[in-house]
């Protein structure tokens, strides 16, 4: 009997913080996985340990045409900066990429009858007016604000994504983001996590921005991981959102990673960027219909691990600053 031929899977985005998570969990699964990154905000340091006969990398810019040989059963679309300072700092690229990429990167499904994933966020919610926030909530945001670069390039990227399914019959599906934590993420990224871990460590100042009464819901990347696979392999094709529900306010996440850290840093405050979110929590009850999906590690566990994790990574790069 002839064995069945490996699924290929086609990560755009994917030597980044989530991204190279997915590419080890979809080897994992026996996929062939294809990825794709311009090393603009990822790294390759994150795919390094890789070693599979299955894994192929490809330096490719999704802004440009996007050349992938043989069949493809599915474009897992990740490729963007994601955090506050990155897009803040590349405003017309992160436009770029969620407009133009997206839009190649569904080309590249539709050409190859490929099964296209589109990983959206919670910022299409903006400062949301509904709380915790459902998919069917239309969001509030600021389309001229700073943060406008990103949340409208991913409105955008869920638009035209629904209109090649509606009109050109591509088989899609749209996940949305929530806060997502764990190795691999960048020490300097400027995301709450990574920043309070780092300065923790280093025994500095803990940079809490307002009064840390704004909110936020943390998911560790494996639970993440997990969702975005069942979503893809799923039948549901509207956006489902994927997080975790604990809510904790900023200041709260920042005690706790004193705490968990044994470090002697206290928390001072500084300006709130302008358009920051005040609350943010996912309502889920969609994801356990629908792919029967909950996340399952606690945040104080999944802090552990990603504490961990940065201890190496930072003493690594004090070892060898230029790696
Ligand atoms: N934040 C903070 N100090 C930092 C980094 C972030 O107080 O050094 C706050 C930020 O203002 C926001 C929350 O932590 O209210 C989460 O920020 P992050 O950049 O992690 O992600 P966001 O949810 O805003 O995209």
């Amino acid at each position: 009997m002839a064995q069945e031929r490996k699924k290929v899977s086609v990560i755009t985005g994917a030597a980044g913080f989530i991204g190279s998570h997915l590419c080890d969990y979809l080897l994992g699964k026996g996929h062939r996985v294809i990825a794709l990154d311009n090393l603009n905000t990822g790294t390759l340091r994150n795919l390094e340990h890789i070693d599979s006969d299955d894994f192929v990398y490809m330096n490719v810019d999704i802004t440009g045409f996007i050349d992938i040989p043989g069949q493809v059963d599915y474009v897992y679309h990740l490729a963007s900066p994601a955090s506050p300072i990155d897009y803040l700092q590349m405003a017309l690229h992160t436009l770029k990429v969620g407009a133009v990429g997206t839009r190649n990167a569904i080309g590249l499904a539709k050409w190859k009858r490929a099964r296209f994933l589109l990983t959206s966020t919670s910022e299409v919610y903006g400062d949301p007016e509904v709380h915790p926030q459902k998919e069917d909530y239309w969001g509030n945001v600021n389309p001229i604000g700073p943060r406008s670069v990103y949340d409208e390039a991913k409105r955008y990227a869920e638009t035209i994504t629904m209109a090649y399914r509606r009109e050109q019959g591509v088989d899609t599906r749209i996940v949305r983001l929530f806060n997502t934590y764990g190795p691999r993420m960048r020490p300097y990224d400027g995301r709450a996590v990574p920043t309070f871990i780092r300065q923790s460590l280093d025994d500095k100042h803990l940079t809490v921005f307002g009064d840390g009464s704004q909110t936020r819901s943390f998911c560790y990347v494996s639970d993440l991981v997990e969702g975005i696979y069942r979503v893809m392999m799923g039948d549901y094709f509207l956006p489902v959102n994927l997080g975790n529900p604990g809510e904790y306010t900023i200041k709260e996440l920042a005690e706790m990673i004193i705490e968990m850290t044994g470090s002697r840093s206290e928390v001072v405050y500084q300006a709130l960027p302008t358009d920051d979110p005040k609350r943010r929590r996912p309502d889920i009850s969609l994801a356990k219909e629908v792919i029967d999906w909950e996340p399952t590690i606690h945040v104080r566990d999944g802090l552990k691990e990603t504490i961990e994790w940065f201890r190496g990574f930072l003493a690594d790069e004090k070892a060898s600053p230029s790696k």
